[in-house]
């Protein structure tokens, strides 16, 4: 099968390796699409090292053969997948807390991951797919599920003022899910103005593109210069965090959810002087009595959010480097890159 691959030097390119075969608990899918995620970027770039298996997470495929143990999935079936498998008894399994799993086994650590033509997963990360769905809402029930937890870890209430720092994928996402959730008024901090359009389109209220000061300025009028109740900061900077600790309101709430690849140096002096509640958020777990995914995937078979919408870009996966430089490069105008190694 074909497969992308990192190349040394930075960049990726396209080989041929062998088709894995699903061991005890595994079960192998034929990918339909899968999205380059932020986390691919960093590795595309050098900064988080260089895996040698193939990237991809963000995947919605067929599965076309079991291993032995699994029960629940069959050959036939469209599935999506969380980016780790979890072992259900450890203690943050039992809590709830299964993102945290002491022997979580993320995709692609021992086999190549979903920009292949075929991958092997484990049973403990699969959800089915709706039939209502197309490819692209399949394989964006992933980011959305990063997303919404973000927002469910800022703790949030229905009537809130919510500011969202960043407007990639998971940004724009999250301020989507505020708007699902309930919030009043939804604020996004867009660079690019083809993120300010994508956001318009997800119906985000406020989504100019504009200066730090002018966000901040635009949150602290609209609420009697109070701040907004809670912040998700999805871009992993010291101006990010930033700009969430300067727009939270006294005893606000903050969700950090972006990819940190080093230490920043920033000013905790408003967390103390404001009180404020820092949160981090890691991929997806269960929030409240529902896995993450779950609430994903329901947010879009009800039409409250359609996160195919971000998808900018489509590409073949013989053109894979020409779909990492788009999603690598912001001046191209995408949100959402995806690679079809299959179109249905
Ligand atoms: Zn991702
Ligand atoms: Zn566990």
């Amino acid at each position: 099968m074909k497969a992308v691959l990192y190349n040394e030097q930075g960049g990726v390119h396209v080989e041929t390796v062998a088709v894995p075969s699903p061991a005890e608990g595994e079960v192998l899918v034929r990918v339909n699409a899968v999205g380059i995620c932020g986390s691919d970027l960093h590795a595309y770039r050098g900064r988080w090292g260089r895996p040698k298996h193939a990237p991809g997470h963000e995947l919605v495929g067929e599965v076309v053969q079991v291993g032995p143990g699994v029960t629940g999935f069959a050959p036939g079936q469209r599935v999506c997948a969380e980016c780790f498998s979890h072992c259900g008894e450890c203690r943050y399994c039992r809590a709830g807390l299964y993102n945290l799993c002491q022997k979580r086994e993320y995709v692609s650590s021992k086999h190549h991951g979903g920009m292949a033509e075929f991958c092997v997963l484990h049973h403990s990360s699969l959800f089915r797919v709706p039939d209502t769905f197309t490819d692209e809402q399949g394989a964006l029930v992933e980011p959305l599920a990063v997303a919404w937890r973000a927002w469910c870890q800022a703790d949030a209430k229905p009537g809130d003022t919510v500011a969202v720092i960043g407007a990639g994928t998971i940004g724009l996402l999250a301020a989507a899910c505020a708007k699902a959730g309930g919030a009043a008024r939804t604020f996004i901090f867009a660079r690019y103005e083809h993120q300010a359009h994508a956001a318009r389109q997800m119906g985000i209220d406020a989504p100019a593109v504009s200066s730090s000061e002018h966000f901040a300025e635009a949150v602290l009028t609209a609420t009697q210069n109070l701040g907004a109740d809670a912040v998700v900061e999805t871009t992993a900077s010291a101006d990010g965090f930033a700009l969430a600790a300067g727009v939270a309101r006294p005893a606000g709430s903050i969700s950090l959810v972006g990819g940190y690849s080093g230490a920043l140096s920033i000013d905790l002096g408003p967390v103390v002087g404001k009180e404020l509640r820092l949160r981090g958020s890691c991929c997806y777990g269960i929030s409240g009595m529902r896995a993450d995914f779950a609430s994903a995937i329901a947010l879009i078979e009800s039409g409250a959010v359609d996160p195919s919408l971000l998808v900018t870009h489509r590409y073949a996966l013989a053109e894979a480097d020409r779909a990492f430089a788009a999603a690598a490069d912001k001046s191209s105008g995408a949100v959402k890159v995806l690679i079809v190694p299959r179109s249905t």
